[in-house]
C-alpha cells in the first residue's frame, strides 16, 4: 500500500536495476499506455459512490452502536470516540477507499507494463537490455533463451525496454 511505502516501483525486482526518477517516469508511461483516463474516471466513481454510501451506513452503524451501548452499557467515554469516528467518517472513509483503488490501479498498470516487456518464448525479462537491429528493425535478444524480438513485435518502444530513454517529470 502506498500510504506506508512510497516506493511503490520497489515492489518490483525487474525495476531494481533503475534509479527512482527513472523508475517514477516508467510508471507515469505504464499508467498512460494503460489507460490513464479510465483509471481517473474509476477513482472518481469510487470517490462519489463511497462518499454517498457513507450517509446510509453511519446511520446504520449509528443504530447498532446505540443497541450495543444498551446491552453492554458503555459509557460516554467511548460513546464519543465512535460517534465522533462516524461523523468524520465522510471524509476518511472515501479517503481511505480512494487510496486503495489508487494502489491496485498503479500496481495494475505496472504489472501490465512489465508483462509487455517478457520474451515471447520464455518470460523472461527484457527490461533494461541493449537493443540490437534485426531485419532493420530494432530488437531485443533474450539472455535466457536467446530469442530475438522486435519491439514492432512486442508493441513497444525503446523507451519501454531502456526506462532511463523516458524524458518529463515524473508525475507519481
Ligand atoms: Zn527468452
Amino acid at each position: 500500500m502506498r500510504i506506508l511505502t512510497k516506493k511503490i516501483h520497489r515492489a518490483y525486482p525487474e525495476l531494481d536495476q533503475f534509479d527512482d526518477k527513472t523508475c517514477k517516469r516508467f510508471i507515469t508511461r505504464a499508467k498512460q499506455r494503460h489507460g490513464a483516463w479510465k483509471a481517473n474516471a474509476f477513482l472518481v466513481f469510487v470517490l462519489v459512490t463511497t462518499f454517498i454510501l457513507w450517509i446510509p451506513l453511519a446511520i446504520l452503524l449509528g443504530f447498532l452502536e446505540r443497541k450495543l451501548a444498551l446491552i453492554l452499557g458503555y459509557g460516554d467515554a467511548l460513546r464519543i470516540p465512535i460517534m465522533l469516528m462516524l461523523y468524520t467518517g465522510i471524509g476518511w472513509f472515501p479517503s481511505i477507499c480512494f487510496l486503495l483503488s489508487r494502489d491496485r490501479l498503479l500496481h495494475l498498470a505496472i504489472r501490465t507494463q512489465l508483462q509487455h516487456a517478457l520474451c515471447r518464448n520464455c518470460g523472461y525479462s527484457l527490461l533494461g537490455l541493449t537493443l540490437t537491429e534485426h531485419h532493420n528493425q530494432q530488437a531485443v535478444q533474450c539472455p535466457e533463451c536467446g530469442q530475438t524480438t522486435t519491439l514492432k513485435e512486442l508493441d513497444l518502444t525503446q523507451a519501454d525496454i531502456d526506462p532511463t530513454l523516458l524524458s518529463g517529470e515524473p508525475r507519481s
